[in-house]
């Protein structure tokens, strides 16, 4: 069974879809890092955002049970009391018990109370005389109170109340009960018989505690708004009032407030309210993510670029492969033609058939013609490998182009005649002589004259012009024929390019003389430009720099890869 082999474009198609492929997943992966990158930096800025104000959070929350473990710790002793005892005596109406005077007395040296009041279980209200009774620090003992303050009657009805609702399911010895900030009220309770013993209200210093307590706390903890990146306000919502801050230049404002705090359990109508700063912790991480996102676009545009430059290059290089395919399969054709017509004349003289002087000579110039035109070929082949090779040996001398262009155009005079051409001719004269290798010239000339005629539909027009400028010889070679496309332009001068285009579709060629011609023009230290305009016309110019008495006048031989110098 016989194996078919895919043909070139089977092969080149697979190797299309292949680059295809290759290029999806490479820029699939490319986005798919990106997003995923973009994706944990975010995550991990919010996470530093988050864990930044948790910790401030954190120590709000804090400083609010601070504040009240404050308010315990100068009666402490009072859960450790004997309260069946306790009870005992007061029914007893004892003096008041040592171990209960001795923790009362401690916490009236507190500059947190001013006084303590007792009332009894029976206490109903304030009305009652001898209801509530002080504390004298001097005797360590109560003593009848004629005119108890409103606080501390409100404070004991609120323990009291507080403590109807609770008692049966309590369990503990006291329950501590605030009235907003003015007293901190213990209600003793004896939890065997689930019984109150009585009631104790601690007035509060509020001068002490929000001055120097609260607001010294407030700094002690916090710090100015600098170091902790946070505005702190000590506020009682209900008088609209900021009792201390952290930060006395930034002007309370309700709506800015970002997170209020309570305090435990007491100072009701106090809270604190902050606004949080751009923690510095917060502001190194937006810079961190801000970096990271620039040098990640920035890879990413290189990245994105170099893999269009390499798909371009990638087309480019097929393209190039497509036309050198092209040109092979056409120039082999066109080398095989004039062999054909030799072997045919040959065969033919060599019979000995042929001997009519006139038939010989006709025979003659086919195989002279023939021969030329396969030296044309294979001299553009040589020329082009030579160039690609970097081997190409100029041999610049001091020539006058007026001379060269003159003797061409006489050698090539029948052949243009020929093609139906009449060449305008126009040479400045005098002209100035420049660098130029002699055959190299004959090829640049030779070649756009070909193109000229060969471009040219009906109107046969061939100007052939000199004029020289301050540096330079131009040499102008005009014509009205098809004219480039502009698309085609900036790839005339490229190897093997022929413009798609249906007028030169109808003419033969390989895409080679102008790769030549431009090639041979830098060789000799000069420039090509073309003008076009399509279906009109176009006009290659060409400039060859003046010779200079300076530069080396003698004949040189130059290696194509050595840089020829001229004097400007
Ligand atoms: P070839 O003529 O063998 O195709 P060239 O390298 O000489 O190769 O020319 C390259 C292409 O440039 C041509 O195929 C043609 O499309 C365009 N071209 C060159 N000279 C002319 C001209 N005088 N007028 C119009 N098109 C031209």
């Amino acid at each position: 069974m016989k194996n078919r082999l895919p043909n070139r474009s089977q092969t080149m198609k697979k190797f299309l879809t292949i680059r295809w492929i290759m290029l999806g997943m490479a820029l699939f992966a490319i986005v798919s890092l990106t997003v995923m990158n973009v994706y944990s930096l975010y995550a991990l800025h919010e996470s530093t955002i988050s864990s930044a104000s948790d910790r401030q959070k954190t120590q709000l929350a804090d400083f609010t049970y601070t504040t009240r473990n404050r308010f315990r710790a100068p009666v402490e002793g009072i859960w450790r009391l004997n309260m069946e005892q306790l009870h005992d005596e007061i029914a007893r109406n004892a003096p008041l018990n040592p171990a209960l005077g001795e923790v009362l007395a401690r916490a009236m040296e507190d500059s947190l109370f001013d006084k303590v009041y007792f009332a009894g279980a029976d206490f109903q209200d304030c009305g009652q005389s001898g209801a509530i009774k002080i504390f004298d620090t001097g005797t360590r003992q109560f003593v009848n109170e004629s005119l108890p303050p409103q606080s501390a009657c409100d404070g004991i009805s609120l323990t009291r109340t507080r403590m109807n609702v609770l008692i049966n399911d309590y369990r503990w010895n006291t329950k501590v009960v605030f009235d907003t900030h003015r007293t901190m009220n213990v209600a003793l309770i004896n939890p065997r018989g689930a019984s109150i013993v009585g009631y104790l209200s601690f007035s509060i210093n509020r001068d002490y505690l929000v001055n120097e307590y609260l607001a010294g706390k407030l700094m002690d903890v916090f710090g100015t708004r600098d170091e902790s990146g946070m505005t702190v306000w000590l506020h009682d919502w209900l008088l609209n009032e900021v009792l201390a801050t952290n930060d006395p230049d930034t002007p309370y404002d309700r709506r800015g407030v970002e997170y209020i705090q309570r305090f435990p359990d007491l100072l009701d109508n106090w809270n604190i309210k902050v606004v949080f700063d751009e923690n510095p912790a917060v502001l190194a991480s937006a810079g961190n993510l801000q970096r990271n996102l620039i040098v990640m676009g920035a890879v990413l545009v290189l990245l994105l670029g170099s893999l269009t430059i390499m798909f371009i290059i990638a087309q480019r290089e097929r393209s190039l492969m497509e036309r050198q395919a092209g040109f092979l399969a056409n120039v082999t054709h066109e080398l095989k033609t004039p062999l054909a017509v030799m072997q045919a004349a040959g065969e033919n003289l060599a019979d000995g058939r042929v001997t009519r002087p006139e038939r010989l000579k006709v025979y003659g110039e086919h195989i002279y013609t023939e021969s030329m035109r396969l030296r044309r070929m294979i001299e553009k082949l040589l020329d082009v490998a030579k160039s690609d090779a970097g081997q190409q040996r100029i041999h610049p001398e001091r020539v006058n182009l007026g001379e060269l262009v003159a003797s061409y155009l006489q050698e090539h005079q029948t052949l243009i005649a020929q093609a139906g051409f009449e060449p305008v001719i126009d040479l400045q004269s005098p002209l100035p002589d420049v660098m130029a290798d002699r055959e190299n010239f004959q090829t640049i000339l030779g070649n756009l004259v070909e193109n000229a005629m060969k471009y040219s539909g009906e109107e046969k027009y061939l100007a052939v012009r000199l004029r020289s400028n301050r540096s330079a010889v131009i040499l102008e070679v005009e014509d009205h024929g098809h004219g480039i496309p502009t698309a085609a332009r900036k790839h005339i001068f490229d190897k093997f390019y022929r413009a798609e285009d249906t007028l030169t579709a109808r003419t033969k060629g390989h895409g080679l003389g102008l790769s030549i011609v431009k090639n041979l023009v830098e060789l000799n230290g000069g420039t090509i430009t073309v003008e076009s305009t399509y279906r009109k016309g176009s006009v290659f110019s060409v400039t060859f720099p003046i010779y200079q008495a300076s530069a080396a006048s003698e004949p040189r031989t130059v290696n194509s890869n050595a840089k020829i110098e001229y004097a400007s």
